[in-house]
């Protein structure tokens, strides 16, 4: 079994479980949202300022702290 790269859980699709999946996909659309308000925030720099916001999911957070970890740069998972 191919575990998620965030949790233990089952992958399923790529190297997410459906949970963490679906918030990948959450955080890549809000990119594209804030992108078009700040345009010159970064990838990282959009990952950190969330990070920092209360109302950020869990399971995003969890994506988050393993893209600045890993210094990946938003692959397209989704
Ligand atoms: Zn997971």
């Amino acid at each position: 079994m191919v575990k998620c790269q965030a949790c233990n859980r089952k992958v399923e699709s790529k190297d997410f479980c459906k949970y963490h999946l679906l918030a990948y996909k959450v955080l890549k659309q809000n990119y594209g949202v804030w992108c078009k308000a700040y345009c010159k925030l970064s990838w990282k720099e959009y990952l950190e300022r969330l990070l920092k916001v209360k109302d950020t999911g869990l399971w995003v957070k969890d994506i988050i702290k393993l893209e600045l970890k890993e210094n990946r740069r938003g692959l397209d998972y989704v």
